[in-house]
């Protein structure tokens, strides 16, 4: 049988509407359960790769694929599926609604997807994994009224709650001290072993990087663009 990757993107180009970025990705493939970090210089597009992967941006030409769907041929209503049904998603500045609570956050997905169905099972495993962040005794609290670290603790648990099967992760446990780190980043690998799920993690901390299955560096990618 035909071996796929999970995430192919293939002869990508994207800018933003403002501004002269520009980033060009002739081709790139990463294997279904893979652990990849990616590195490189603030700027340099980290940010905007897992964009492309999670269809929160579109590419002007090429094609991004997870799985069996072409993610960047979606229009909004099934890309917004596709991003529920797949995808776990560290924010780099962690995108907690301040209005809800930090046990509310994490089941935010429960919330605003029809398809997801919050029941005990669900609330049991939001409840263990805010254990396991060190972070149950503050559920109560609106995100204004915790620390940055914890913050970013809350948008960790909403990422992994749905047993997603790709987790994308920016500068995920860039706000820990070193020993919160290992814990998350333990926490991060677990869960993508258990689920068969592929971690694309954006990382500045080398000493975390022997961890990973693969490294993609932005710079080098870059530079292979060049024409
Ligand atoms: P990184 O995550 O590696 O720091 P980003 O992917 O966030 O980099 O950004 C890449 C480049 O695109 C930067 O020069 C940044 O200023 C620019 N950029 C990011 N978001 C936008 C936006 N919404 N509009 C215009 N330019 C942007
Ligand atoms: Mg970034």
């Amino acid at each position: 049988m035909e071996r796929r990757e999970l995430i192919q993107l293939q002869d990508v180009s994207f800018g933003y509407p403002q501004g002269a970025f520009r980033l060009s990705i002739p081709a790139l493939a990463i294997d279904s359960g893979a652990r990849v970090a990616v590195v490189g210089p603030s700027g340099s597009g980290k940010t905007t790769l897992l964009n492309l992967v999670a269809g929160l941006a579109i590419p002007e030409t090429g094609s991004v694929t997870v799985g069996e769907t072409v993610v960047s041929d979606l229009n909004d209503a099934a890309r917004r599926r596709f991003r529920a049904d797949r995808i776990g998603f560290v924010f780099q500045n962690f995108a907690l609604m301040d209005y809800l609570t930090a046990g509310e956050n994490i089941l935010y997905p429960y919330r605003i997807v029809r398809s997801l169905r919050l029941d005990a099972g669900v609330r049991k495993r939001a409840l263990q994994l805010a254990e396991a962040c060190g972070i149950a005794d503050k559920l109560d609290r609106h995100p204004g009224a915790l620390s940055q670290g914890e913050q970013q603790r809350v948008a960790i648990c909403r990422a992994l709650v749905t047993r997603p099967s790709l987790i994308l992760a920016d500068e995920a446990t860039g706000n820990l001290d070193p020993e919160t780190k290992v814990v998350i980043l333990d926490l991060l690998f677990a869960r993508a072993a258990e689920q068969g799920a592929a971690l694309l993690a954006v990382t500045h901390d080398h000493e975390l990087l022997q961890r990973f299955d693969r490294v993609i560096d932005f710079a080098d990618l870059r530079q292979a663009t060049v024409s």
